[in-house]
């Protein structure tokens, strides 16, 4: 079994609030993908604690979250979930 993030993978989209104005944000990709020339050919087993944001050693994927009224930017962490052999995803 292995943990994937449910947002990276298509699975669900996360819904997120602008912290300024409480706009419904757009997900703009993984936080790690923002990092660096080679963030985006990391694998996502190798983004723990990347820059002091959490990653997947603690269960999360940090995304990036851009607010299309006033254009604040902020991160928020996306729960893994475990992709088990029968397919059902559930929460960790
Ligand atoms: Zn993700
Ligand atoms: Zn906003």
């Amino acid at each position: 079994m292995s943990a994937i993030c449910p947002v990276c993978n298509g699975l669900e989209r996360e819904a997120a609030c602008c912290l300024a104005c409480g706009t419904l944000a757009e997900d703009c990709g993984r936080f790690s993908d923002w990092l660096g020339p080679y963030a985006p050919y990391r694998e996502q087993d190798d983004i723990a604690m990347t820059d002091g944001f959490p990653g997947a050693a603690q269960g999360v994927c940090t995304h990036t979250f851009s607010c299309p009224a006033c254009g604040w930017e902020f991160q928020q962490a996306i729960a893994l979930v475990e992709v088990p052999a029968d397919g059902v995803l559930r929460p960790i």
